[in-house]
């Protein structure tokens, strides 16, 4: 067996994983790095362009995983591209968003290069997916052999799976990304239980320590207090989310807390790919009982759309909760324009439930304190930061020690590590290697070819 890590800028970045198995040569992932525009976004592809892939396989719908798939799809026309059934659904709804998301960049930096695919593209990338039940063990044919892949729930977002793939007695597992918590609108990672030969694992919280008694359900509750100490002193809130997965936990979060009286009654206000995507999930649950979430929620809130032309530094006409994309404020977007108009006002609150990166406007405005000024790039717009802004634990990956244990107990010869910053791959290592003396745990140097 050989992995290679087609993720050139290593740490978290546009995931993407060649395996060479017996005489399989099979791609995992095909990410666009969250941070990197235009080509250098992609992974290295040189490896699947040369000689082929007989099969794609995506683990979820997050753009780090499968923002270049319609590429990876087109470089290897035949190979079937190997995913979940509500993965069918969400894929090419994420994808269109990307297209449009391309053709505005393209006007406003100038990438000639971009949309990177078109609507054509997805299109054929739609004829190569074959959709795949968890559970159950499927048998691939290419060159006259054959392998096995089982796809596993590995909770974290909508569709998200674990992959285990199989070929004349050897065994690798890939977590992809991972959640054991059961969540508002999906059941926790049900991983297989090995042995493996390789285990390739997820680490994207390894530089995360969990202080005691901080649980998922004491963040929620911290969250739903901060919420009506904004409401009762006559503020607007905004939650900042991801438009797959977040927004769709907290839709039903509010729902609930609304109903039973948790929070005041508000106006809840919602908008956006998220917004589409809620409505996938519910025909998902209708056809599939993967996802737990009813359309209903959003009608019986009353919730509606923002309000056009939202102006910097003054607040909305209307009042209440602001539940938008993106998660991390990204320029443009319609919590950027909500942050913009919520900032200077004290009465008003922002809170993040998830993680933000520290070189996005997110991740700047949590490291301004109360008082300083934070400015607003795109709309060339500064002013003091009056509203609250808090940050709650609320994360969509495991905690490092839930992810060591479940190594332990896979009894994997070899454990490869993705998905990280270099800290956090190096927290991995050292501790998989203490509780694991007997097994190799290699951290893969971008584009090295290693044999397992
Ligand atoms: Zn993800
Ligand atoms: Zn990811």
């Amino acid at each position: 067996m050989y992995i290679t890590d087609l993720n050139k800028d290593g740490g978290i970045g546009a995931n993407s994983l060649l395996l060479e198995i017996g005489p399989f040569r099979i791609l995992i992932d095909a990410g666009m790095h969250p941070k990197q525009i235009g080509p250098a976004a992609l992974p290295n592809f040189r490896p699947i362009k040369q000689e082929g892939v007989d099969a794609i396989v995506l683990t979820h719908c997050h753009l780090d995983h499968l923002g270049a798939l319609p590429l990876a799809a087109k470089t290897n026309p035949n190979a079937p591209v190997i995913t979940s059934i509500p993965n069918l659904t969400l894929a090419p709804r994420m994808l269109r968003n990307s297209i449009n998301v391309m053709k505005r960049q393209r006007a406003e930096h100038g990438i000639q290069e971009y949309p990177l695919f078109v609507h054509r593209d997805l299109a054929a990338l739609s004829r190569q997916f074959e959709g795949q039940q968890y559970g159950r063990k499927e048998t691939y044919r290419s060159q006259g052999s054959t392998f096995d892949i089982t796809l596993h729930t590995a909770g974290h977002v909508a569709g998200a799976s674990a992959v285990e793939i199989e070929h004349d007695g050897e065994k690798i597992c890939f977590t992809g990304d991972v959640l054991f918590d059961q969540q508002n609108t999906l059941p926790g990672a049900q991983l297989p239980s090995g042995p493996f030969d390789v285990l390739v694992l997820e680490t994207t919280r390894g530089l995360t320590e969990r202080p005691q008694g901080k649980t998922r359900a004491t963040e929620t509750e911290r969250l739903l207090k901060k919420i009506v100490e904004i409401l009762d002193r006559g503020g607007s809130c905004l939650i900042p989310v991801f438009a797959l997965g977040r927004m769709q936990e907290m839709l039903k979060l509010l729902s609930k807390s609304l109903r039973d009286g948790t929070l005041p009654r508000s106006s809840v206000f919602v908008t956006g790919l998220g917004l589409d995507l809620a409505n996938h999930f519910d025909q998902i649950r209708q056809k599939t009982g993967l996802i737990d979430f009813d359309i209903e929620v959003i009608e019986e809130m009353g919730a509606g759309p923002l309000e056009p032309n939202l102006v910097p530094g003054r607040n909305p006409t209307k009042r209440g909760i602001y539940l938008v994309s993106s998660g991390m404020l990204v320029a443009h977007t319609p919590s950027y324009q909500v942050a913009a108009s919520l900032l200077s006002d004290s009465k008003n609150g922002i809170c993040f439930i998830g993680y933000c990166d520290p070189d996005t406007p997110g991740g700047t405005l949590l490291k301004t304190a109360n008082g300083e000024r934070f400015l607003f790039d795109a709309y060339d717009y500064s002013t003091p930061v009056h509203a609250s802004v808090d940050q709650f634990d609320m994360s969509g990956h495991a905690d490092r020690e839930e992810l060591v244990a479940y190594a332990v107990k896979t009894q994997a010869k070899k454990i490869v590590l993705t998905h990280g910053d270099p800290e956090a791959r190096a927290w991995f290592k050292e501790t998989l290697q203490k509780v694991m003396p007997e097994s190799e745990i290699i951290d893969p140097k971008p584009l090295d070819r290693i044999s397992l």
